[in-house]
């Protein structure tokens, strides 16, 4: 294996044992995205400056940062036009983090505009391919930073998950992503989608890599009065404990009409593996599932339509002058940035969102979806009296053909399904790869828990993970 398709903890630990350095590792990933980044386009930008790694103490290992995560002095652009040549004054607390650990900060992962999306498709730096399957999409938002992984770019990489932005592409890529507890990781620094369901998340080749990435990234800030002041326990030592005893949920809503047999066939699969390692299933039941993709819809539109407003050519990147006044020169530049700044998908959520807020439906739509998002909540209540985690398939399917979802907004919305809730409630989620299709594309598995649960969602992943051969498999690209 080339030292660039190895773990950060294999690498590590070749670095203690003196078998290679941290500079030899950068070149090689620099060498691997030189080769192929020009057919997976998991990048945006490159760090421009040779890096003085020796100067690096730690933890010096290459990551991938999705394009909504300021970092100073760097372009950062949503993969958006109309953040074109903004750069940040600040760092977002994760790359403080990031950077105090003595992290190798490759560049910025590509991802659908303003991580509106499921398939990276939408970014105005062109989509990001699948490196198991180029005519595949990588899934979204973070597709960039899931693919950069998979194509051994990156050796791990951090992504947002407002809807399943992380697990989705992890579960499309083969790799593991986790979606931490609402308020576990800061989101100082992340350029806001919706302010109630984001989260930043670590991506990694294994399960082990998740629980020392997120040892980095978790923990109180007060820049974010939304991130919380528990204890941040070392996640590693999670990995220690089996799942003898454990009871674990399968919900009967998460098995649905429509959904591809091989990776249902591969989660029914991973169920008989953790019974064999002692764990008890129990079939339990999160009844308002099927209202959670509409509450998302309605929730997410309106808290990225107001956080949107604040681009229009004033203070941050593009501006458009109007060849004529039609209105005022300010209006008629507001109208004209935002026009020419924003995709379409952008757009479309503007109006969703802005309908939902607007006086005479808000409580029709906006008051109400809080409400379902309540229903939601509670469902997961309800279930972790019962059980210890719940465990179910990450997407319905495997990755999709490039454009074959573009045209049709709402099959896009279905396929975060299974995502949605737990960032309607807060909870965390993990994806995992717990199989191959016949086509040679990963499938995903996904382990929620309660809030501030991570070390059991490491602990499940763990112990499946280890006794199967998927986290070794690599993309041959
Ligand atoms: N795919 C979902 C959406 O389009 C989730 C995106 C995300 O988590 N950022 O909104």
């Amino acid at each position: 294996m080339n030292i660039n398709e190895l773990t950060a903890h294999e690498i590590l630990r070749k670095i203690k044992a003196k078998e290679t350095t941290a500079e030899e590792v950068h070149k090689a990933c620099v060498a691997r995205i030189e080769a192929v980044d020009k057919d997976v386009n998991a990048f945006v930008r490159l760090s421009d400056d040779a890096p003085d790694i020796k100067s690096h103490k730690g933890l010096p290992v290459p990551i991938g940062i999705k394009d909504n995560m300021c970092m100073r002095g760097v372009e950062t652009t949503c993969a958006s036009h109309i953040l074109e040549g903004f750069k940040s004054p600040y760092d977002a607390t994760v790359i403080t983090k990031l950077k105090d650990s003595g992290a190798v900060l490759l560049g910025n992962c590509n991802m659908d505009e303003f991580a509106f999306g499921s398939s990276s498709e939408s970014s105005y730096f062109g989509p990001v391919k699948n490196p198991w399957n180029l005519d595949c999409v990588p899934g979204g938002s973070s597709g960039g930073s899931t693919a950069s992984v998979a194509a051994n770019e990156a050796i791990w990489a951090i992504g947002s998950d407002t809807g399943g932005s992380i697990r989705q592409p992890a579960s499309f890529c083969g790799v593991v992503g986790l979606k931490p507890t609402y308020g576990r990781v800061s989101r100082y620094g992340l350029i806001a989608f919706a302010s109630s369901l984001d989260q930043i998340g670590p991506i990694t080749k294994d399960v082990e890599d998740n629980a020392l990435l997120l040892n980095i990234l978790a923990g109180h800030d007060p820049m974010d009065s939304t991130s919380v002041n528990l204890p941040v326990p070392d996640y590693t030592k999670a990995l220690e404990r089996d799942v003898k005893g454990l009871t674990i949920g399968v919900p009967k809503e998460y098995f649905i009409d429509g959904m591809d047999p091989e990776v249902e066939a591969a989660v029914k699969e991973t169920i008989e593996v953790l019974k064999k390692q002692g764990a008890t299933f129990k079939e339990i039941s999160l009844p308002h599932t099927e209202y959670a993709v509409a509450t998302y819809y309605i929730v997410a539109t309106a808290e990225a339509s107001s956080n949107l407003a604040r681009f229009d050519g004033v203070q941050y990147g593009l501006r458009v002058h109007p060849k004529e006044t039609r209105k005022s020169k300010l209006i008629d530049m507001y109208e004209e940035t935002r026009a020419v700044g924003f995709g379409d998908e952008a757009k479309r959520r503007i109006m969703l969102g802005t309908y939902a807020l607007s006086s005479g439906y808000y409580d029709a739509y906006y008051l109400k979806g809080l409400k379902v998002r309540s229903l939601i909540k509670n469902d997961f209540d309800q279930a972790f009296k019962e059980c210890d985690a719940i465990i179910g398939p990450t997407s319905p399917t495997t990755a999709f053909k490039a454009g074959e979802k573009t045209a049709d907004p709402l099959s896009m919305y279905l396929s975060d399904i299974f995502t949605i809730s737990a960032n309607l409630a807060g909870i965390p989620g993990i994806s995992l790869p717990c199989g191959f299709s016949k086509a040679g594309l990963p499938i995903g598995l996904q382990v929620m828990a309660k809030a501030f649960d991570e070390e059991m969602i490491f602990r499940i992943a763990y112990n499946y993970e280890q006794s199967q051969e998927w986290h070794k498999k690599r993309a041959s690209l």
